[in-house]
C-alpha cells in the first residue's frame, strides 16, 4: 500500500531546487516545536503541516490512513528522532525509502550533551527543547536542510535563522533570571511526566514527573504515594498539569499529600510535548517556554 502511492508526482526530488519554480517545500513535521523552526527558517517558501497539534501525547501518537498519505506526498519529514516518536518510528524510518527525505533533528546535538537516564532503558531523553543551547543546535540543523534542498534559498534561510536564534537566546537568558529569582530552596518541578531534565539541567531545579520519561508506562500508587512523600518532605507549593497529559494523576498526588497533612495545589497548565493553540502566544515555541517559566515561578514562590 506505502509503496504503490510513492514517487507519485510529487516533488519529492531531494537533488531539485523547488525554489527555482516558486514551489514552496512541503514539509511535515512531527510536534509543533519542530514545525514552528521550519516555519520561522522557510518562511513563505515552505509549507509545513505538524501531525500533532495542541494536547497530543507524542509518545503515545500513532500515524493514521492521512498522516501516511500526508508524509508520501512531502518532500521531507521532520522528527525528532530520540525515541519521542514512540509509535510512529517504523513509518518514519519508511519514508526514506519512499523518496522523502527524514530529518532527524536532534543528530547536530553532541551525545554527550544528551541526557540519558537509566530507567529509560539505554536511551536518550527526548525532551531537548526544554534546554534552549541544545534547541538552537536544532535549530541549526532545521537551518542546514533546508539549504541542502533548497540552496537557491540559502542566504534567506541562514538569514532567518540568524534572527530567529538570537530570539531564542534572548529568551535563555529571561528562563536564566526568572529561574534565578526564585530561592534554590522550592526550585522543585513536580508534573505528569518527566519532560523537564533538560530544564533542569539548565536552570538548575530538581525535577520528578509521576510518569517517567515516556507516558507509555503508566504511573503505579506506589509512584503517587512516594511523589506526595517528596512533596510534603520538601514542602513544596505547586505542581503542574502538562497540556498533553491527563492531569488524574498529578490530582491522585495532590490527594495523597493532603492525606499527609501537606497542602499543594496546582500552580497552573505548562505545556511540555505539545505547543499551545495556534494563533496564541502559547502556540509558538517561544511563546509556551516563556508562559512555562512564568507560570513555574509564579506557582512555587506564590506571587
Ligand atoms: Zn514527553
Amino acid at each position: 500500500m506505502l509503496l504503490a502511492a510513492c514517487n507519485g508526482g510529487t516533488s519529492g526530488d531531494a537533488s531539485g531546487s523547488p525554489g527555482d519554480e516558486g514551489n514552496p517545500l512541503r514539509i511535515v513535521a512531527t510536534i509543533g516545536q519542530i514545525a514552528d523552526a521550519v516555519d520561522r527558517i522557510g518562511e513563505d517558501a515552505v509549507e509545513v503541516h505538524a501531525l500533532m497539534g495542541p494536547g497530543v501525547d507524542p509518545h503515545l501518537y500513532r500515524a493514521s490512513e492521512s498522516d501516511i498519505t500526508r508524509l508520501e506526498s512531502a518532500d521531507a519529514v521532520f522528527w525528532n528522532g530520540l525515541h519521542l516518536e514512540a509509535g510512529m518510528t517504523g513509518v518514519l524510518e519508511r519514508m526514506e525509502d519512499l523518496g522523502v527525505r527524514s530529518v532527524r533533528v536532534t543528530d547536530g546535538i553532541d551525545r554527550g550533551q544528551l541526557l540519558a537516564p537509566p530507567e529509560f532503558e539505554g536511551a536518550y531523553d527526548p525532551h531537548v527543547w526544554f534546554d534552549l543551547g541544545l534547541w538552537t543546535i536544532v535549530v541549526a540543523s532545521v537551518r542546514d536542510a533546508l539549504v541542502d534542498m533548497d540552496p537557491v534559498r540559502a542566504a534567506t534561510y541562514r538569514a532567518n535563522a540568524e534572527a530567529y536564534i538570537a530570539e531564542i537566546e534572548d529568551l535563555d537568558a529571561y528562563v536564566t533570571e526568572q529561574a534565578d529569582a526564585l530561592d534554590a530552596g522550592i526550585r522543585a518541578l513536580v508534573t505528569a511526566h518527566d519532560a523537564f531534565n533538560y530544564f533542569a539541567r539548565r536552570y538548575g531545579f530538581e525535577v520528578r514527573g509521576l510518569q517517567g520519561i515516556s507516558t507509555e508506562s503508566e504511573a503505579s500508587t506506589a509512584d503517587v504515594q512516594a511523589l506526595a512523600r517528596f512533596i510534603s518532605d520538601r514542602g513544596i507549593r505547586a505542581v503542574f498539569i502538562e497540556s498533553s497529559v491527563p492531569d488524574q494523576g498529578v490530582q491522585a498526588v495532590i490527594e495523597a499529600a493532603g492525606a499527609r497533612g501537606h497542602t499543594v495545589v496546582v500552580g497552573g497548565e505548562i505545556f511540555s510535548d505539545a505547543m499551545g493553540v495556534a494563533g496564541t502566544p502559547e502556540g509558538t515555541y517561544l511563546g509556551m517556554i516563556r508562559h512555562n517559566i512564568d507560570t513555574i515561578v509564579s506557582g512555587l514562590s506564590g506571587e
